[in-house]
């Protein structure tokens, strides 16, 4: 019989790792094993190599270095850092980090580093991207399929999804950051990526039910519609504060049954607000 969590899923007090609701004050951090085939890190420097990019002057004068090069060495690094997934490691390997970024931050696109994208919000380090799509991918051999991503931001995330799935929906709340991501995504001609301008707390009904759903904000709890919208087998991933007033990645897994959890590292996601702004 399906169980059903209360809702909204709010992470309080000690319980169970792998049942939605309460979620442990002390975080475990062991990913399930990846059924995608795993690389080594000179094999994955190859494969962002010979990644085609979206455009064709990957020499950049703002970065002072071939743009292919740099995002191989970024890509070899990931490799190095544990990401093993070659979906994930190609398509960050294929994306123009620095085309999302302020012009005098481009030299620091390919660090793994956060950077500011304007109006308090941040683009989160190639490795925490990484990782959270290698999550959102373990289980599903090939292409995912419809994804829901919750804080467009600068639009980076949105357009490395758009090589691992087969449509992408990403909602944000904040209309100038919206209006710099459609600039941003624009030029490489996505046409699996959706952008839309709403809050993303009510997901977005239209494109459900999801293979995935993926948010680059933190909550107190998973908002209900979330996992309402999640299609069963499918994967959430969301930054969400534990018991012990920190956040951690969380990952809910929707079954015939109902919904399994994991509660993995401790990250440091901006605020996810409700309303539009
Ligand atoms: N994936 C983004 C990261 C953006 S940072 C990138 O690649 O750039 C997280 C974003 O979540 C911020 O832009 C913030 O405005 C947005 N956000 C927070 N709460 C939200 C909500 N309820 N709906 C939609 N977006 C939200």
């Amino acid at each position: 019989m399906t169980q059903r969590p209360g809702f909204p899923v709010k992470l309080t007090t000690s319980g169970p790792k792998r049942s939605v609701g309460p979620i442990p004050a002390g975080l475990t951090g062991r990913p399930a094993p990846s059924v995608a085939p795993s690389l080594n890190p000179s094999q994955a420097a190859a494969m962002a190599a010979n990644a085609t990019v979206p455009r064709s002057d990957t020499s950049v004068t703002g970065l002072g270095l071939d743009s292919v090069a740099v995002r191989a060495r970024m890509v070899r690094k990931l490799a190095e850092q544990g990401v093993q997934d070659v979906r994930v490691l190609a398509a960050m390997g294929q994306v123009e980090r620095h085309r999302f970024v302020e012009s005098a931050l481009v030299n620091q696109a390919y660090e793994d580093t956060s950077l500011p994208i304007g109006l308090g919000q941040t683009i989160s380090k190639p490795n925490v991207v990484a990782r959270m799509l290698e999550l959102l991918c373990q289980g599903t051999p090939g292409k995912l399929g419809r994804i829901l991503e919750i804080g467009t931001g600068c639009g980076y995330q949105a357009a490395v999804l758009s090589h691992l799935a087969t449509e992408v929906y990403s909602i944000e709340r904040l209309r100038g950051l919206h209006e710099k991501a459609r600039t941003n995504v624009r030029p490489f001609k996505l046409h699996n990526v959706h952008l839309i301008f709403g809050d993303g707390m009510i997901g977005y009904p239209k494109g459900a039910p999801y293979a995935g759903i993926i948010s680059a904000a933190g909550g107190d709890a998973v908002p209900e519609a979330w996992l309402e919208q999640l299609s069963v087998g499918g994967r959430l991933i969301a930054p969400t504060t534990t018991a012990a007033g920190h956040q951690a990645l969380v990952v809910i897994l929707k079954t015939t049954q109902g919904f399994e959890q994991q509660v993995l590292e401790a990250v440091h996601f901006v605020p996810l607000k409700s309303g539009v702004v």
